[in-house]
């Protein structure tokens, strides 16, 4: 394990935490990154571009290695990362890998802002919060929602939960990870809600992108033959979103554009053509399966956005 450049900061005993964070400048520029897979390693890329000095440190020691070329300290072990910077920033896989990281650094974790961008529940988030308010540290729950590539760009945004106060005097650093920063208030679970939001559409609008792949391809059909189709078609959908949001918000499911009935028989059209082609009919077979589960509970008539009332689990 390579050696730290730097001694660790010097420690400071609880009772004096409150005056040192008074004297904590929002625009000290160093900064603690646990965790360098892909989202780790361009974080701490992009605050060395910025002129930070940064902090790692890795389980696979190796992946800092293109970090330290570019001036990053490399910590020996986690309570020595921990000691150098009062905001740490954690891109781990999930919370358990917080943990298995964490719990040995014990004290070291007293005092510090952990701004957590790892994925997990927003159940997860809040029950760190509380680890780590047992420890006399803060926890501030972010959800990344670009890739590696959208890191350091002003134009990504990430989202925010916690602590206000912790909020705005780490704001300037963390608008270096994404430009844009949104804190959704101080319940740690929020910002992984509003991340979880945005993958149940990213993974199944994805998985809709597969299957159309794959329909294609049984067709002779490459993927980038379909490609322009299959933009159009996703760049119709925010039209869609804000027409069905507005109804959707006043209970208005009337059948008016749309009906159940006619999106049940489109959907097995769907389910069909895979059949034919010898494609795998899962995922078209579970939407028939939705769509006929909403005709059976009466919404033949009604528009699609009727299946949102099954989905809640507000209707049989
Ligand atoms: P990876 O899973 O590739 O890597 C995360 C890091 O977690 C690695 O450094 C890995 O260490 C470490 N790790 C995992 N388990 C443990 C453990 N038990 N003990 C110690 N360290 C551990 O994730 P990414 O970098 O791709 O993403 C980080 C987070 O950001 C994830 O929560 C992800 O969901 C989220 N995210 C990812 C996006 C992406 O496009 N990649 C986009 C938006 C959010 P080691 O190197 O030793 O394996």
């Amino acid at each position: 394990m390579p050696l730290s450049r730097f001694p660790p900061a010097p420690r400071f005993p609880a009772d004096s935490l409150a005056s040192r964070r008074s004297h904590m400048s929002s625009d000290k520029r160093s900064i603690t990154v646990l965790g360098l897979g892909p989202m780790g390693r361009a974080m701490a890329a992009a605050l060395l571009d910025r002129g930070y000095t940064v902090t790692v440190w890795n389980r696979t020691a190796s992946r800092a290695d293109e970090l330290v070329a570019r001036g990053a300290v490399q910590a020996a072990d986690v309570a020595e990362a921990l000691a150098a910077n009062d905001v740490v920033v954690l891109s781990l896989t999930d919370y358990a890998a917080m943990y298995e990281v964490l719990e040995p650094a014990g004290a070291a974790l007293a005092g510090r802002t952990l701004v957590n961008l790892s994925s997990d529940t927003p159940e997860q988030a809040r029950a760190a919060a509380r680890w780590a308010a047992e420890r006399g540290a803060v926890h501030l729950t972010g959800g990344v929602t670009v890739p590696p590539s959208g890191i350091g760009q002003p134009d990504s945004v990430t989202f925010y939960s916690g602590p206000r106060a912790a909020f705005d005097t780490c704001r300037p650093h963390l608008e270096v990870i994404t430009g844009r920063t949104d804190h959704r208030g101080e319940d740690p679970g929020t910002a992984a809600l509003f991340y979880q939001l945005g993958m149940v559409m990213f993974w199944t609008s994805m998985l809709s992108f597969w299957q159309a792949v794959a329909l294609a391809r049984a067709n002779g059909l490459k993927a980038a033959d379909i490609l322009p189709h299959a933009v159009d078609t996703a760049r119709s959908l925010p039209g869609f979103l804000a027409f069905y949001a507005e109804r959707i918000d006043a209970g208005d499911h009337s059948g008016d554009v749309d009906r159940l009935a006619m999106g049940t028989a489109s959907v097995e059209h769907v389910l069909h053509t895979h059949a034919d082609s010898g494609v795998d009919t899962r995922l078209p077979a579970a939407v028939v399966d939705l769509f006929r589960h909403g005709m059976a509970a009466g919404h033949a008539a009604d528009s699609f956005s009727s299946l949102v009332e099954l989905l809640t689990g507000t209707e049989a």
